[in-house]
């Protein structure tokens, strides 16, 4: 078996005439030879698995740098995609609000333009409706009357003024001309209404109905409801009854 130094130390070697005995020695000798073996080997070994540490250590310490500037170039990485990415929503947002302002004031207008037109649409329709029905009426009783006022009176004033002979009554005459004048007075302005009741009436097929046609401006609802055929507002009649 293998000696330690301090047993090496203590071996007493039995002493013979010429020293130590020889047996002894050489036992010794072989034990400490065996013993330095032994140490050798296992300080060779020991070398070894120094030496496969140490590269194992500065494998490690290089994968731990590999990896130590991974970690910060992935960190860095992810902070500039971070940043990028805030920037790109930050334009993103700005845009979307700029359009989200623009598409809200035009939806604003549209609304305005809208309500202006469905309030005019349907004031109008339900008003169009009530006065083409209201000029109906009129038309045919204009209609009627100038018919009643033709059975009263055949042919023209000029024919029946020629038809009048020398023989008749002055006065009869007289009577019966300004009969048949004050009739055709009336027919005339039976003729003149039925040409206004039919223009307005074109003018509710044309749209334009209510409208006065000197400056565009709407006819009051009264206003037409007391003259359904007027094209004027009062405004503009008035100044019209000025001059
Ligand atoms: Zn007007």
């Amino acid at each position: 078996m293998a000696l330690t130094p301090v047993e090496i130390r203590h071996v007493k070697l039995r002493r013979s005439f010429f020293g130590y005995g020889r047996a002894a020695t050489d036992r010794l000798h072989e034990e400490i030879v065996e013993s330095f073996e032994e140490v050798w080997r296992e300080r060779a070994d020991l070398q070894d698995k120094l030496e496969r540490m140490e590269s194992d250590i500065a494998r490690y310490r290089d994968l731990e740098t590999l990896l130590r500037k991974t970690l910060v170039s992935a960190e860095r990485s992810a902070q500039e995609l971070k940043d990028q990415a805030r920037r790109e929503a930050d334009v993103f947002l700005t845009e979307a609000h700029a359009e989200a302002r623009l598409i809200k004031q035009q939806a604003l207008a549209e609304r305005e333009h809208l309500r202006g037109e469905a309030s005019r649409l349907g004031v109008v329709a339900v008003d169009v409706e009530q006065f083409r029905t209201l000029l109906d009426e009129e038309r045919r009783r204009v209609l009627d009357a100038i018919e009643y006022l033709h059975k009263e009176n055949p042919g023209s004033i000029r024919d029946e003024t020629q038809d009048e002979t020398i023989d008749n009554h002055l006065a009869e005459t007289a009577t019966a001309t300004l009969d048949r004048e004050i009739d055709y007075t009336l027919e005339e302005n039976s003729e003149n209404v039925l040409a206004a009741i039919d223009a307005a009436l074109q003018r509710i097929q044309d749209g334009t109905f209510g409208k006065c046609v000197n400056c565009g401006k709407e006819i009051g609802e009264e206003r037409l409801a007391a003259l359904p055929w007027a094209t004027l507002c009062i405004d503009c009649r008035r100044l019209e009854e000025r001059r």
